[in-house]
Order: C-alpha cells, then sequence, then structure tokens
C-alpha cells in the first residue's frame, strides 16, 4: 500500500468509530502507553505532531540506567525503580539495552571520596532485585590508566566500575510503536491535536493532518496527554513543568579512547563519554530553557562547556570545536520546582486526571517509560470501566526481528531506506537520516548520504522535482543547526 493511503486509512480508522483511549504525543511515554494499551486489547489511536521521537525521546543521553547521581541524594526508590525497569528492557529488547560498563574515577577534589563510591555501587548492584547488567568493581590507579589511558593521572586515587544500559533512544520509540502497531493500535505521525471537548462521556478531539492541513474529530473515552516538554501548551493540560536543556557532541572515538563509558565530574554535575561504535557521546549539560520547543539548538557556549570539562579530565586530547561530528540538544519535561537549581529537580514522574478521563502523564526517564506506561492504562481502565487485559509488556519482546534497529546505525543503502519508508512511517528525509537510523549524527559526510538517501525516497514516495529538492532544504536546515 502507498504511503499516502496508509495515512489515509490510519485517518479512517481513527475518526471512523469511538476510540477506548486517544493517546497525545509519539515520544518514549506514548508510545509505551499505546503499546500497552493496544496489548491489552483496547482499541487505541495515537497523533504526534511532528516525527514519533522528534522530541526529548530522541535528543537523551540514550542510557538506561538507575542513576548514581540519583544514589548520591538518597533518592532510593527512584533507583530502585529505573534499575528494575533497565533490567526489564533489557530482557524485552536485547537489541536496545546492551550492557555498558562505567568508570568513575576518584579524585580527591571531586565530591565523592572513592571509599564512598565503593559503597555507592554495591547499593547500586543490589537495588536492581538480583543481579545488575554486570558486577561493579573498585580498580587501582593503574587498572584505571589502563582502561581508559588519556585519563588525568594527577591525584588520581583510583575508580569504581558499575554497570547501566546503552540503548538509542528513538529507535526504542520506534519499535514500541511497532509492536504497538502489531497489537492493533492506529498511530499517525505529522498529525498535531489542537482542540479537545468533553460531551456525553466521550472527548471530541480536533486534530490537523499536517501534510494535508485538513482536519477532522477523533472521539475517544480516554485521552492520555503524553506530550512531554509541550505538556503546558496542549490544551485541557494541568501539567506544570521546568524545562531544562541538555546537549550532546559526537567524535571520533579515537579522540579519547577507552573500552568503557567514563564519568566526569564538575562540581555536583556528573557528564558522560560514551562509546558508540567508532564515535564517542559527550554529555550532557543541564541548563533552564524558555525558547521555542520546536527549535532547540546547541549553543555555543553549551559545547564551550562540555570541551571544557572533558579537557581538564583528558589533558592530552586538546579537544576543540573541529572535533565535532554532529550534535543534539533536548529538553527535559521536568516536573515543575521554582526553587533548587536545574540538576536537582526530581526525575520522577506523575500521572494526574484533571478532568473526567483526561490523563496527564509528565516527568520520568526513557528508562522508566514501560513502567509509565502500565500505570497510566491501569489507572484510565479503572477510571472508565474499560474491559481489558492485564499488563503484559513486561514479558513480551519488542521485536521479533529486529532487522533495521539496533545501537549502531544500520549499514547505509536503499534496503533500509525502503524498510525505514515502507515499515515505520518515515515521510521526510530527516525522518530516515535523524530518527530511523541516526546516519545523521554518525557520519561526517551525512549531507553526501542524505542526498542519496533522497534520491531513494523520491522514488519510493513519488517526490517530484520540487519535492525532492525541498526535502534536502528541510534536511540541510536540521543539519546546520545540529551540527
Ligand atoms: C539531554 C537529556 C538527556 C537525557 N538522558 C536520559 C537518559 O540517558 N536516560 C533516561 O532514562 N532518560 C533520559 N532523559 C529523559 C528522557 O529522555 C525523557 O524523560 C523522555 O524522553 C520524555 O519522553 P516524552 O514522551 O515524555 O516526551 P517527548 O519525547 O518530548 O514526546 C512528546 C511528544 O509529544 C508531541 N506533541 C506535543 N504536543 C502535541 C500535540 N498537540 N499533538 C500531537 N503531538 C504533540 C511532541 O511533538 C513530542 O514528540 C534525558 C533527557 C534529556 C533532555
Amino acid at each position: 500500500m502507498k504511503i499516502s493511503e496508509q495515512r489515509r486509512a490510519a485517518l479512517q480508522t481513527l475518526t471512523g468509530g469511538e476510540l477506548d483511549m486517544l493517546v497525545i504525543g509519539g515520544g518514549i511515554v506514548g508510545s509505551g502507553v499505546a503499546r500497552d494499551a493496544a496489548m491489552r486489547g483496547l482499541k487505541v489511536g495515537l497523533v504526534e505532531q511532528h516525527d514519533f521521537a522528534f522530541g526529548t525521546s530522541g535528543r537523551s543521553s540514550r542510557l538506561l540506567h538507575g542513576g548514581m547521581r540519583y544514589l548520591a541524594q538518597g533518592r532510593l526508590g527512584l533507583v530502585r525503580e529505573a534499575s528494575v525497569e533497565k533490567k526489564i528492557l533489557h530482557r524485552i529488547a536485547p537489541h536496545l539495552a546492551a550492557p555498558l560498563a562505567f568508570i568513575f574515577p576518584a579524585y580527591p577534589s571531586a565530591e565523592w571520596p572513592l571509599w564512598q563510591m565503593r559503597i555507592g555501587v554495591k547499593i547500586y548492584d543490589l537495588l536492581c532485585g538480583g543481579q545488575n547488567l554486570g558486577k561493579s568493581s573498585v580498580i587501582s590507579k593503574e587498572a584505571t590508566l589502563q582502561a581508559v589511558p588519556q585519563l588525568q593521572p594527577d591525584e588520581l586515587r583510583g575508580a569504581v566500575r558499575y554497570f547501566d544500559g546503552f540503548t538509542n533512544d528513538a529507535r526504542l520509540v520506534l519499535d514500541t510503536l511497532c509492536s504497538a502497531a502489531a497489537a492493533g493500535a492506529t498511530l499517525l505521525n505529522y498529525c498535531r491535536l489542537e482542540k479537545a471537548s468533553y460531551q456525553n462521556g466521550l472527548w471530541q478531539c480536533v486534530v490537523v493532518d499536517k501534510t494535508t492541513e485538513s482536519r477532522c474529530v477523533v472521539r475517544a473515552r480516554a485521552v492520555v496527554n503524553a506530550s512531554g516538554p509541550w505538556a503546558g501548551g496542549v490544551p485541557h493540560s494541568q501539567v506544570k513543568l521546568r524545562l531544562t536543556k541538555g546537549i550532546h557532541l559526537v567524535m571520533e572515538r579515537s579522540r579519547l579512547p577507552a573500552a568503557d563509558a567514563v564519568v566526569l565530574t564538575e562540581g555536583k554535575r556528573i557528564l558522560f563519554v560514551i562509546p558508540w561504535g567508532e564515535r564517542l557521546i559527550l554529555g550532557t549539560t543541564d541548563t533552564d530553557y524558555t525558547g521555542s520547543l520546536d527549535d532547540v539548538r546547541p549553543e555555543a557556549s553549551d559545547v564551550v562547556y562540555l570541551l571544557s570539562v572533558a579537557n581538564e579530565f583528558f589533558p592530552a586530547a586538546q579537544l576543540k570545536m573541529a572535533d565535532v561530528i554532529s550534535s543534539w540538544a533536548g529538553l527535559r519535561p521536568l516536573l515543575a520546582d521554582p526553587n533548587g537549581g536545574a540538576s536537582d529537580i526530581s526525575r520522577a514522574h506523575e500521572i494526574r486526571s484533571p478532568e473526567p478521563n483526561w490523563w496527564d502523564v509528565a516527568g520520568g526517564k526513557l528508562t522508566t517509560y514501560r513502567l509509565m506506561a502500565e500505570q497510566t492504562v491501569d489507572r484510565v481502565i479503572a477510571a472508565a470501566r474499560l474491559n481489558a487485559k492485564s499488563c503484559l509488556t513486561a514479558n513480551v519482546p519488542l521485536l521479533e526481528n529486529p532487522e533495521f534497529s539496533g545501537l549502531l546505525p544500520p549499514e547505509f543503502g536503499r534496503d533500509a531506506v525502503t524498510h525505514h519508508c515502507s515499515k515505520e512511517w518515515a515521510l521526510h528525509l530527516d525522518d530516515v537520516m535523524i530518527r530511523r537510523t541516526s546516519w545523521h549524527y554518525y557520519h561526517r559526510d551525512a549531507m553526501e548520504k542524505a542526498r542519496q538517501a533522497a534520491r531513494w525516497m523520491a522514488e519510493l514516495l513519488d517526490w517530484s522535482l520540487v519535492e525532492y529538492e525541498a526535502e534536502v532544504a528541510r534536511y540541510s536546515a536540521a543539519f546546520n543547526k545540529n551540527t
């Protein structure tokens, strides 16, 4: 079936009858809710105003973690909850949840002395509700420098080595959506909730198909607002957020060679150098944000900050702007707390119903999305008295055959492009280059690859020359923004 016909069919399903649930937002939380609800046998639809994973869920640090920082803050409940979830994701989506060792070096000037870190990582292992993805250990100064050869040796006392998971955030969203669709959910990207009203026990939701600018009404017994950083502006939402921005840089792995990830500190802040194939990811910042939600950019000052912290820990590397292959910036949808520094705000989540059968779900982390979804769907079912099975998402694999999905980009080629367009709702060049494949972030010659990918997409999606050029220009704008 052609893509335009697929979209028309999806719109017909959304508007043709009554849904049990309409989900607003195709980030990780909305995807998780749609998957959970569909697997319980509910009639569920999801609309996403941009592409799936366009928001925060495609711009994270890509870690599945209990949160070492929260452990240091004594938030054991939060750490335990996320640690258990990280292991569940490792079980249901091993292709997107690889164990990753972290070396956390100890210096006398840092916030945490080695003896405290030693106890901390043991507690961290215990909080996984069984075994962690690997066993933590304490390593000597010599072993630390062997593992991370360029690390500042002066004053180094040794390190702890502990385990978390490495994922691919946008792929986690897309595979969750594929799983939701396989269970019967109807999903539409480039479709925005404009307004909604509650009449006779049903939500009448006006949605705009952005590919045609046409409006239609979707009727649903319950609405779940999972719009992340946008939640404050969605009609009927009562979510109050404090948004903070975090950026990441991608560089050649050879610039900071290490088999494991490395934890860097700046005051109480924790930063990471994360190995990613032949590249590394350096992140992140945490600063209050009040700009446009649809156009979040890394500023030069963010880049300078990350490079300066990295250069302090790796003085011989002399990292410079020219080392940066690509970058991304995302917004944390943190539950509002006007007091305290940006890094101190809780990463807990909240599920609330400000109006009958309208549910706001906000906060949380990528790592806890499955649990957030389970709790949300439980509450929707109970309140709307829906007839549904119990939650299955912790035990059913996300995908049976993840041929084009993994931690690393798929091989660049027509097969991947065809797959992403025909099976994963890609409409625009940036949908393929950025979110489906990460080619944009991984390859220095991403612009060249984009032109070739656009030629393949033009054939697959029947683009005219004008459309082809518009797509390359649209991607080029994203390209300049992100590098
Ligand atoms: C820099 C950074 C690093 C992070 N690192 C990690 C990490 O390593 N591990 C971890 O567990 N967590 C991490 N997080 C947190 C995690 O990424 C977020 O908590 C999570 O992605 C939020 O998902 P979401 O679905 O709520 O929001 P989003 O992914 O932003 O999704 C919301 C979606 O709703 C859509 N939408 C909004 N309004 C409408 C509307 N009216 N109609 C239709 N659609 C609409 C938006 O377009 C958007 O796509 C990080 C966050 C940041 C910013």
